[in-house]
Parts: C-alpha cells; sequence; structure tokens
C-alpha cells in the first residue's frame, strides 16, 4: 500500500527540497491567521505564543492594518526616494510626534535599522564628538542580538552565529550585559568610544531581564563619557513589555532608538531610527539610503500598526496578562524541578528549563505543545519563549498557561 502524503508533509518537502537549509521550523504548516490564533493546512487551530518573534503585537492580520496595507497598495507602493512620495512626511512626523524626537530615519528590516544606527553613530563621532578618522569604537553587551548581516554578526558573542563568517567588522568592543562597573571601565578606557548599543531585556539571548536601574545607569554613563545611548527595540518595543518601550519602565531617553518587527503589525517589513538633530543631520544627500525605505506603503501601516496599539491599549494590556502569565508560570514552577527560572516582562518572557543547552527535552516540550494547539519557540537550547499577540484575553492566557501545564508536569 502507498502511504499518501499529507498536505503538511509535502510542504515541509518542498522547502527541503528548494529552500536553504538555514532555519529548523516546528513541523507545522501554518495557513492563516487572526487575533492570536494560527491555522495549519490540515485544519488545526493554536494559539501563537510567537507572535514572529513580537512583530505580531497588534494580532495577526489586524483589520485596521490590513485595510491601511490595501487601500495604500491599489493607490501607490513605491517610489524610491529619487521623489517625495504623499505618505512619507505625515508618516515622519506622526513618529517623530510619538516618539519625542526631533527626526526619524525609515528603513525596512531591523538589522537595517541597527546598521543605520551605527552609521549614524559614527557619522557623530567624527563629525561632532571630534574622534579621528577611523578611531571610533561601539561597545556592545554579550548576548546580544541584532540580526544576521556581516555587520550585525560582528558584534555577537554566539558561535552559532559566527562560525565560518569571519572576518568581521573592527571597532567593536563587548561588555558583559547588565553590568555597569564593567561599561564605565570599558568607556574609561578609549576616549574614541561613540555609542553603546543594547537592548533594554535580551530577547534571543532568553528573555534576559537586567536589573532594575540597569537602563538608568546606561543613560547616566552615556552622558557622563559623551557616549551615544542606542536602544535597540526592535524587539522590546511597541508595547511587548508592558510599555510602549521597554526603556520607558525606567524613564531613560536613548540618544538613538532603533524600532522595527510591530512597527507594520507583522505585515510588511518597516523599520525606524529616531534621533535628534545633532546625531541624525550628520548623514547628507547620497550618504544613505535603500530603494524600499520610506514607501508609501511601509508608511500607512506604520501609522496605522502605531494607531492599533494606542487605540487598543495594547501596552497595558500587556503589562496585565504579562503579570497573570508569569504567577502562572511561578505556580508550576513550585510543583516541579523541571523549570529552572521564569522570567520576563509584559508578554516577553521565557521558562528556562533544568537540563543543559545542548538537551533536546526543550525542543520536544516545544513539539508536545504544539501537538496541544500551541506554537513557541525554544531559544538557545533550554529556553522556551513565550510571546503571544498583545490583544489575547485573560481566559487565553489561562487556556495557554494549563497547556504549559500539562506539558511540563506530563
Ligand atoms: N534587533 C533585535 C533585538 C531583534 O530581536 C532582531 C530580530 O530578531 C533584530 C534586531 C533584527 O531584525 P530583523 O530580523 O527584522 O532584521
Amino acid at each position: 500500500m502507498v502511504a499518501t502524503l499529507t498536505q503538511t508533509d509535502y510542504l515541509i518537502g518542498l522547502e527541503k527540497r528548494y529552500g536553504a537549509h538555514n532555519y529548523k521550523p516546528v513541523p507545522v504548516v501554518i495557513d492563516r491567521g487572526e487575533g492570536v490564533y494560527v491555522w495549519d493546512v490540515e485544519g488545526n487551530r493554536y494559539l501563537d505564543f510567537l507572535s514572529a518573534y513580537s512583530a505580531v503585537n497588534q494580532g495577526h492580520c489586524h483589520p485596521r492594518i490590513v485595510e491601511a496595507l490595501v487601500a495604500q497598495a491599489q493607490k501607490l507602493t513605491l517610489t524610491s526616494r529619487a521623489f517625495h512620495n504623499s505618505v512619507l512626511g505625515e508618516c515622519e512626523r506622526f513618529l517623530c510626534e510619538y516618539f519625542g524626537y526631533d527626526k526619524v530615519l525609515m528603513m525596512n528590516s531591523g538589522v537595517e535599522g541597527g546598521e543605520t544606527a551605527l552609521k549614524l553613530t559614527r557619522k557623530w563621532a567624527y563629525l561632532v564628538k571630534g574622534v579621528p578618522q577611523n578611531q571610533a569604537k561601539t561597545v556592545f553587551a554579550s548576548g546580544n542580538f541584532w540580526g544576521r548581516t556581516l555587520a550585525a554578526i560582528s558584534s555577537s558573542t554566539d558561535p552559532e552565529s559566527t562560525d565560518d563568517y569571519g572576518p568581521f567588522l573592527p571597532g567593536y568592543l563587548t561588555v558583559p550585559y547588565n553590568d555597569l562597573a564593567a561599561l564605565e571601565h570599558t568607556f574609561q578606557s578609549d576616549p574614541h568610544i561613540a555609542g553603546f548599543m543594547v537592548e533594554p531585556i535580551q530577547g534571543e539571548a532568553g528573555v534576559v531581564v537586567p536589573d532594575e536601574g540597569y537602563l538608568r545607569g546606561v543613560r547616566r554613563l552615556c552622558t557622563q563619557y559623551n557616549v551615544l545611548f542606542i536602544a535597540d527595540e526592535v524587539q522590546t518595543g511597541l508595547g511587548r513589555t508592558g510599555k510602549r518601550l521597554a526603556c520607558d519602565h525606567e524613564e531613560v531617553k536613548p540618544d538613538i532608538l532603533v524600532l522595527g518587527k510591530a512597527l507594520s503589525g507583522g505585515t510588511y517589513p518597516v523599520s525606524c531610527v529616531l534621533a535628534n538633530d545633532e546625531i541624525m543631520l550628520t548623514i547628507k544627500p547620497g550618504q544613505h539610503g535603500s530603494t524600499y525605505g520610506g514607501n508609501p506603503l511601509a508608511c500607512a501601516v506604520a501609522v496605522a500598526a502605531l494607531q492599533v496599539l494606542e487605540d487598543e491599549q495594547l501596552a497595558q494590556n500587556a503589562e496585565k496578562m504579562g503579570e497573570i502569565f508569569r504567577a502562572r508560570m511561578r505556580a508550576i514552577q513550585q510543583k516541579t524541578d523541571l523549570i529552572q527560572a521564569v522570567r520576563g516582562k509584559g508578554l516577553l518572557n521565557a521558562i528556562v528549563v533544568n537540563t543543559d543547552e545542548d538537551s533536546p527535552l526543550a525542543w520536544q516540550m516545544v513539539l508536545k505543545l504544539k501537538e496541544k494547539g500551541l506554537l513557541c519557540k525554544q531559544t538557545h537550547g533550554n529556553k522556551i519563549r513565550f510571546a503571544p499577540p498583545l490583544v489575547i484575553t485573560e481566559d487565553q492566557i489561562h487556556t495557554a498557561c494549563d497547556l504549559i501545564e500539562e506539558v511540563v508536569l506530563a
């Protein structure tokens, strides 16, 4: 008898045969999404507890964002920046007023946002701070993740990201995360340091939350040593941690703010960098750009995505739902040795499974959760990240926690 191939097997087989093998996805083929739910090609429904790595904060296919996307797509999608377009200026004003900066520079992916921030930092170092040409340094925290380009992995401390990709970009220094003394020591050691780029919570590293006061300390040291504080809020921004920005928890304002992911609610790649004139105007016409950056479609979508965050009070919901989620996880932790730690803020959370990083246990738990109807992804071997869309309700949070409890205590 010939076994019939399921639609899932067929589609996964196509990816395996024709696509590069640079990912190892959970074996589910998603076909449709709405709010916190996605459906696979077999018609099974899942709670999405990854939200496309925090890009779908507003929920899958949010009607207002999709409406803005479709309306703009039918009118004008791309002009390049060789010409002005009728949506960019309003979008730029909206972003600057919303986040409180003089200027914004729009790009597409998160990594391009980070790259733009670093190019601005170098320009500022030479044109404003007075660093001698080619001497500018940028400091990063170990465990950082800001994308996959050569510039981004040059700051990485994760061998999986860097092995066999050298040589790397010079001018980078690394300090331990959440260590103000080490940061100050580094700032003191080199007058040519121009910037410190940091995630307010390290997402890819496994949701590493620094001590209370860390961001305030970073702000203080950056001001004291005339170093730009660059906040990579590509993952933590836009309501994810229970505030508009994760920096808002400590009421600090970075010199350069990088946003991406949920800036489009998951409909389109949009990123941006915000800064004041002293920094932003160091880049002159022709010195940086992107064909798609600031295109009308991206601009229409970004404004809609931010309006949804505000109108639906999604940061506030993230704060409340996150408290419930962590309380439930801690209650489960009391009943088993399997969970070493529960950590997070708002709806950016993780459990650390009590095994070493090479153990397949967390991956097996992820697969069991998938069977029960909850999608999530493990990171760095033994951490499972839980980051649902911010539109999630209390009932849905409890449903998810029940499923996690079943798997953990099985
Ligand atoms: N910065 C942070 C903190 C991220 O988590 C990511 C992606 O996960 C990026 C930057 C890169 O974004 P993108 O994948 O859109 O290039």
